[in-house]
């Protein structure tokens, strides 16, 4: 008699955080047979454009691992997208929304308001960078975070131009695939997009060899001329750009562009959606770059994993909507708060700023070692537990998706999850968890070089 997948004997489904096995585990090739089932159903089951990186049925994760309905354990370091940052189930966060849940899930806060709400908004204005009047208001994705950041900054100035940067991410809402740069597969097709968007050129170091007053001089020459400072409400910037391959701008770019907004009543506002939260070793990016944004928008890491955003800023500028002007039915969903005022606690005073720096000291030293055995490593960069390696043909430095997604693929294959990214493709990203130990982050690494060599 032949055996189906589910009649396959496994060990139970493990509890996950970080009580799990720290180890990685192949007792199957990927994807094994319950997450092929599963895969089939999600063909069958969920819309085509909605991707997936890594063909496996997740049914636990912590510490530094993710492990599949097949009992194998893999390497994290992807953190799902950057939101797992203090770890998969943290008990903190696991502690804080099993009390809530229990509480009350939903009053809306727009209808009978709650403390926890009122405490993340305390918590945003106190930890984000700058001593001035603060307010915030919280939403359920980043992209939505986005969306209101320009609302209120256009409210507030009274004007509707928004400039966006090359390499830009910011969603896929309407108005952020507008803001958002790369055509495929973020906005192919599904335009027509938001009015009054344009596009300035990033400082991008590793490509334009630009220095940052240079850069922000080309950046801010089309603001003036092809945009106009009177029609300008808002710059929009990552501090370091995510999607679009880890950009770090050269140095002083963005305290240039501040010094501009700042001097022709346009508001900045620092997409730190990917970066905040203790990610580049420090509670924001914006801090590493010297700056102080009017407005700052935050999601992913905030909440330990509960879908939770905000927008954070000066007090005078957060005040120009009028009431009922901004809000939504589950923008600060009591559970997302409990969730997130467990996580910045757990941000602030667990040591993970210190362990986002560690993090950064392995992997740029061990991808630094192997770029100069491997001219097809063109460049590393990034700050903490946010470190990118670019892929090039030697020689013409041109970008090489091909071999960047073949690493990657091999990687996945031996049990590391690895995420790319870049305009071009081009791009392994390093976004682990800041609860992985030291051996698997090695682990991982050692994986990534043997599939760079065998590529
Ligand atoms: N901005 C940045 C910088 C991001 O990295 C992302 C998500 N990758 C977003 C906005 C959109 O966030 P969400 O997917 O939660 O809408």
């Amino acid at each position: 008699m032949s055996t189906t997948a589910s009649d396959t004997l496994i060990a139970p489904v493990p509890v996950g955080g970080p009580d799990l096995p720290q180890e990685r585990r192949m007792v199957t090739s990927i994807p094994g047979p319950r997450s092929q089932e599963l895969l089939a159903r999600k063909a069958a089951a969920v819309a085509a454009g909605v991707g997936h990186t890594v063909p496996i049925q997740a049914v636990a994760a912590g510490g530094g691992v993710v492990v599949d309905a097949d009992g194998n354990s893999l390497i994290d370091l992807g953190a799902g997208i950057a939101v797992t940052t203090l770890g998969n189930a943290h008990p903190k966060v696991v502690a804080a929304v099993q009390e809530q849940v229990a509480q009350f899930t939903h009053t809306c806060f727009m209808v009978s308001p709650y403390e926890s709400y009122v405490a993340v908004a305390e918590a945003l204005n106190r930890i984000t960078p700058g001593s001035h009047a603060k307010k915030s208001a919280l939403f359920n994705s980043g992209a939505e975070a986005v969306e209101n950041a320009i609302k209120i900054a256009r409210k507030y100035t009274k004007k509707q131009a928004v400039v966006a940067f090359d390499h830009g991410y910011h969603g896929r809402t309407n108005l952020t695939m507008a803001l958002t740069a790369k055509s495929m597969p973020y906005k192919s097709g599904f335009g027509p997009f938001a009015g009054e968007i344009y596009r300035a050129p990033m400082s991008y170091p590793f490509r334009d060899g630009l220095s940052g007053a240079d850069a922000a001089r080309k950046a801010i020459s089309i603001m003036e001329k092809q945009v106009g400072a009177d029609n300008l409400a808002a710059v929009i910037i990552e501090p370091i750009q995510g999607e679009g391959g880890f950009i770090v701008p050269a140095d002083g770019f963005l305290q240039d562009l501040q010094a501009w907004c700042r001097s022709n009543d346009v508001v900045f506002i620092a997409d730190e959606i990917q970066t905040g939260f203790a990610r580049t070793g420090a509670m924001f990016a914006s801090e590493l770059m010297g700056i102080e944004p009017d407005l700052i928008t935050t999601a992913k890491g905030i909440a330990g994993g509960l879908p939770l955003a905000a927008v954070t800023g000066r007090a005078e500028i957060m005040d120009a909507a009028h009431t009922g002007g901004l809000g939504g039915t589950y923008g600060g969903n009591p559970i997302a708060c409990a969730a997130a005022i467990a996580a910045i606690d757990v941000f602030e005073n667990d040591g993970m700023i210190e362990r986002a720096r560690e993090i950064e000291t392995i992997l740029t030293s061990r991808l630094s070692q192997m770029k100069a055995d491997d001219p097809r490593l063109g460049d590393i960069r990034g700050h903490g537990a946010m470190i990118a390696a670019e892929f090039v043909v030697p020689g013409t430095g041109d970008p090489d998706g091909t071999l960047t997604g073949a690493i990657a693929k091999a990687c996945i294959a031996e049990g590391v999850i690895v995420l790319t990214c870049g305009t071009y493709g081009n791009v392994i990203r390093f976004l682990p968890p800041l609860s992985i130990s030291d051996e698997l982050l090695h682990e991982g690494l050692d994986v990534l070089a043997a599939a760079l060599s065998a590529a």
